[in-house]
């Protein structure tokens, strides 16, 4: 079990049985599935809770998939989330491409789940590789996610598992500045209520630990911002 959260995948479809189906094996395979039946929510809750992943269906009523993968991908904000498109068949799929939609894999219907799944862990392994147990190095800093470990400069370092997580977001996007809240969603989730200040106090806890045996601060404080690696 990792301490590390569950990837989280917005999955997009409006017919109840292909979506029940999929959120089973999706959740059976350690993912939280977030859903949305139309275009118009998935717009929403791309917005709202920031997926790992998007699993959208051509095919919906109203908002069609195709605008909402647009919409997604023309907004610096979203635009590096992940997309892979569903289709019911090969000839929609060739219009799909040909549309230019930015989407970053297509799968046609029906599809096996262990090809959905492998192709799933591929786009992942891109944004969110701590979630699969695969392990970061920054610099000199080494982080196993699956074994929970890290290190600095050959040296271990003894993390608690708050300041684990928080060094896991930090290496997963180095140079990227988060905000307070946004690693409050990250590192301790968002259905419990925690202080923006407990997030100074674990980043201060984080850099004593990482500077423990000597080396420059890795973590970056801007102000106004928050906390970027680097
Ligand atoms: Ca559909």
């Amino acid at each position: 079990m990792s301490t590390n959260k569950k990837p989280r995948v917005l999955l997009v479809e409006d017919e109840g049985a292909q979506r029940e189906v999929l959120t089973y094996n999706l959740e059976a395979e350690g993912f939280e599935v977030i859903v949305a039946v139309t275009g118009d929510d998935a717009l929403l809750l791309v917005a709202e809770e920031e997926p790992d992943l998007i699993l959208l269906d051509w095919m919906l009523p109203g908002v069609s998939g195709i605008e909402v993968c647009r919409q997604v991908k023309a907004r610096p904000e979203t635009r590096s989330i992940p997309i892979i498109m569903l289709s019911a068949r090969s000839e929609e799929l060739d219009r799909v491409r040909g549309l230019e939609t930015g989407a970053d894999d297509y799968i046609i219907k029906p599809y096996s789940v262990a090809e959905l799944m492998a192709r799933l862990r591929t786009q992942l392994r891109r944004t969110r590789p701590a979630s699969l147990g695969e392990r970061l190095v920054w610099q000199d800093i080494l982080l196993d996610s699956a074994e929970h470990r890290v290190w600095r400069s050959g040296q271990q370092v003894n993390l608690g598992p708050t300041e684990f997580r928080l060094l896991t977001t930090l290496m997963e996007k180095p140079g990227r500045v988060w905000s307070r809240d946004q690693l409050l969603d990250r590192v301790w989730g968002r259905d419990i209520y925690v202080d923006t200040r407990t997030v100074d106090v674990h980043v201060g806890r984080l850099r004593k630990a990482l500077m423990r045996d000597g080396g420059v601060d890795p973590v970056r404080t801007v102000r106004g911002a928050g906390y970027s690696l680097g």
